[in-house]
């Protein structure tokens, strides 16, 4: 596997690739690497010839009282597990290489950055946006891969790609989950034992509101409070809870047939995000 944090390595690297007429895939990561980002390199795979993983912990991304500084950096093992997958090509770039002094142009998608976790964090989704738009500019990837795990921020990349005509197509993974449904992430290392007993209760209290939707029930204003209460007395601090529609995530009426639950909480000093999809066509 290469390894460069260089944009000028990279570029030539692309260039010998593409001359040879090989496509090539981009996975961002900020790093701390599951086997739900490998997930992601092992779809990269099958649809492009070359896989660029990038792991940089983008700093825009953060608000002033989140993580930035603790957030788990460990790249030795991350080189480690890309490598014995296979992956073409690692790029690690200094914050100074993508932010150089004076850099003052931002991507933004309104409104769907503005709702649901952006509402909590706000300019967290333009620092995604601003970075990912940066990486497909640098490597110029044919395809990149995205997991549902974030599923607003999935829905915003597509939305970016589509209105400024990006020529990147956007490819999304299920969401990876540990065997008692917890959602991989870098951030359950956070979560203290207590915590991480609790943890599961986010996915089965989804898949609980899924099942009920599933059984006809579509009254959501009043699921969403209910699961909000419930969420609350199991010990977490929930932020929101929300039935929405699976191609915008506005808010979804009775009418609406593919859906997205989409939840964020607190659990102690750990944010948590999780979803899930609940598809009402056939029924
Ligand atoms: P991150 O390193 O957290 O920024 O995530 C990098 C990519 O991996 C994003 O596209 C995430 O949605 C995806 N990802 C993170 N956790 C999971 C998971 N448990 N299952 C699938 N994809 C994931």
């Amino acid at each position: 596997m290469h390894q460069t944090n260089s944009i000028a390595e990279l570029q030539h690297l692309v260039r010998t690739w593409r001359q040879a007429g090989e496509n090539i895939a981009l996975v961002p990561t900020m790093g701390n690497l599951h086997a739900g980002h490998i997930n992601l390199v092992k779809r990269a795979q099958t649809l492009a010839n070359r896989v660029i993983v990038s792991i940089f912990v983008n700093p825009t991304q953060f608000g002033p009282n989140e993580d930035y500084t603790n957030y788990p950096r460990t790249l030795t093992e991350d080189t480690e597990k890309l490598t014995k997958n296979s992956v073409d090509l690692l790029f690690t770039p200094e914050c100074s290489t993508i932010y150089p002094p004076g850099a003052s142009t931002q991507v933004s998608v309104h409104d769907l950055s503005e709702i649901h976790c952006g509402a909590a964090r706000p300019g967290h989704f333009t620092g995604v946006t601003t970075i990912i738009t940066k990486l497909f500019n640098i490597a110029q990837p044919d395809l990149a891969i995205f997991g549902e795990k974030d599923f607003q921020q999935l829905t915003i990349i597509r939305k970016m790609v589509h209105d400024l005509n990006i020529p990147v197509s956007i490819h999304s993974v299920p969401t990876l989950r540990e065997s008692d449904g917890l959602a991989m992430s870098s951030r359950n290392s956070y979560l203290n034992s207590e915590d991480r007993t609790l943890a599961p209760i986010l996915y089965q209290t989804l898949s609980e509101a899924k099942r009920q939707i599933e059984a006809g029930k579509s009254d959501f204003r009043k699921m969403e409070l209910v699961y909000l209460q419930q969420l609350q007395q199991a010990g977490f601090q929930p932020e929101y809870f929300s039935v929405c529609r699976i191609d915008n995530l506005s808010i979804a009426t009775i009418t609406d047939k593919e859906l997205v639950i989409l939840t964020a909480v607190k659990l102690g000093k750990t944010r948590l995000i999780d979803n899930i999809l609940v598809s009402l066509s056939d029924s």
